[in-house]
């Protein structure tokens, strides 16, 4: 087995490369996102690249060349999303990766052409709206309702955790049409503009600085054209969107190992002789070796896909994996640090600015994320290995 890229992908790589680089900074500088800043803030100011990359033809890697995308494969996709992460740059990674793919499978044809060339063109940015304060793992159980009223739907009830809605352009909610009792069998998927009226979002702040929030939806209307899918047919179209999300999962992990690496070279003194440098030493080395397995997981997935299978355990693995790396990484950087790391954001004295200390309380994020890592561990041993449930 041959575990490297084709000529074909290293030269998509290339250009991507030539690209990114060839922007001008007054686009790039603004959108890159540097820890020590409020992440939303990056995000709203990270369109005007998204556009940009829209009219340059660079979204949509791997969407069908019919839907306006390039056609390539996912594992270019995943190049494009690593290259964009490596350098900090916004990707579009929800919608552009997972709410767009799941429009092409379950939307309908005017769906597809009112919102794709939108989304490719960088003008679209969707928020999630599945969990609430009584459903997350167990999403089966949620309780906002949607009823039927002529040509439209009233929404109410209350979302959690909807990262991103205060800049959102629309919201991708699951809401319940079947009777209370319906469980997964009684759920259905509807985008619509988040400015509707009777949605109101309000503020979450994270451990991590990061802003999440709740979404209270109170008589909303949703045209029956919100609807996506059959109505009580939302399961599959929520599976399959969680599907692309852990398919697609980025590598912060990478990042933070370079945020590691600058310290130790340059306020962690790494040059020298002394026991605690060979201690740094040790760390880094077997962390970047990590990384490295953390990329060939996500290569795997990727190549699965490309094969025409779907990987489940493989992916879990993946997420698994690199999520706890990205902890792994910035608590091994604060223990290398010493005492001085609790100095946090914000503070000047702190080292390498605050960025390690504020990376491991952020870092726990995706341990969630995308189905908890609990669940994930579930599917490995009984998808992978076979156990009852
Ligand atoms: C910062 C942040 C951002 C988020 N962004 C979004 C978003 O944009 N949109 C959205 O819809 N949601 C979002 N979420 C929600 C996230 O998907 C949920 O937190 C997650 O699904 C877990 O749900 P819960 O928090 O209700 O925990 P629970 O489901 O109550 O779980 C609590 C604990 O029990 C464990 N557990 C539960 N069931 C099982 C089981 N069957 N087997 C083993 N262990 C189990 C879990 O692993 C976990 O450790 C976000 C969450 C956070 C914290």
């Amino acid at each position: 087995m041959l575990i490297a890229l084709t000529a074909e992908q290293e030269q998509f790589l290339g250009e991507l490369r030539s690209y990114l680089d060839g922007l001008e900074p007054e686009l790039l500088d603004p959108a890159r996102a540097e820890y020590l800043e409020d992440p939303m803030a990056i995000r709203e100011r990270g369109r005007a690249l998204l556009k940009r990359l829209g009219r340059d033809g660079w979204l949509g890697i791997s969407w069908p060349v019919q839907y306006g995308g390039q056609g390539r494969s996912a594992t270019e996709q995943w190049l494009f999303q690593e290259e964009m992460y490596l350098r900090k740059l916004p990707a579009g990674l929800l919608t552009l990766s997972s709410i767009g793919p799941t429009l092409i499978r379950a939307g309908s044809d005017a769906q597809r052409a009112e919102f794709l060339p939108r989304m490719l063109a960088g003008e679209i940015d969707v928020a999630i709206g599945y969990t609430e304060p009584d459903a997350g793992t167990d999403l089966a159980s949620l309780r906002t309702r949607a009823v039927r009223d002529g040509g439209e739907y009233v929404v109410d009830g209350q979302k959690v955790y909807t990262t991103g809605a205060q800049v959102a352009t629309h919201l991708w909610l699951a809401a319940r049409t079947g009777s209370p009792d319906s469980r997964h069998r009684g759920l259905s998927v509807f985008l619509l503009p988040i400015g509707s009226e009777g949605i109101t979002v309000r503020p979450l702040i994270t451990q991590g600085d990061e802003r999440t929030n709740e979404v209270f939806l109170d008589g909303v209307r949703a045209s029956a054209e919100a609807l996506i899918g059959a109505e009580n047919g939302g399961w599959n179209v929520i599976t399959t969107q969680l599907n692309f999300e852990r398919l697609f999962c980025h590598n912060e992990a990478r990042y933070e190992l370079s945020l590691f690496a600058h310290w130790a070279a340059g306020e962690g003194r790494l040059a020298g002789d002394q026991p605690a440098a060979v201690d740094l030493q040790l760390a880094l080395g077997e962390l970047a070796a990590d990384v490295e397995i953390a990329r060939l997981f996500a290569m795997r997935s990727a190549a699965i896909i490309d094969s025409g299978h779907v990987p489940v355990v493989e992916a879990s693995i993946n997420k698994v994996w690199y999520s706890e790396l990205r902890q792994r990484i910035c608590a091994a950087a604060l223990e290398q640090i010493g005492e001085a790391g609790q100095l946090g954001y914000g503070q000047p004295e702190a080292p390498a600015g605050g960025a390690i200390e504020r990376a491991y309380r952020a870092s726990t994020v995706l341990k969630f994320g995308a189905g908890t890592n609990e669940v994930q561990r579930n599917i490995i041993a009984q998808v992978g290995l076979g156990m009852p449930r």
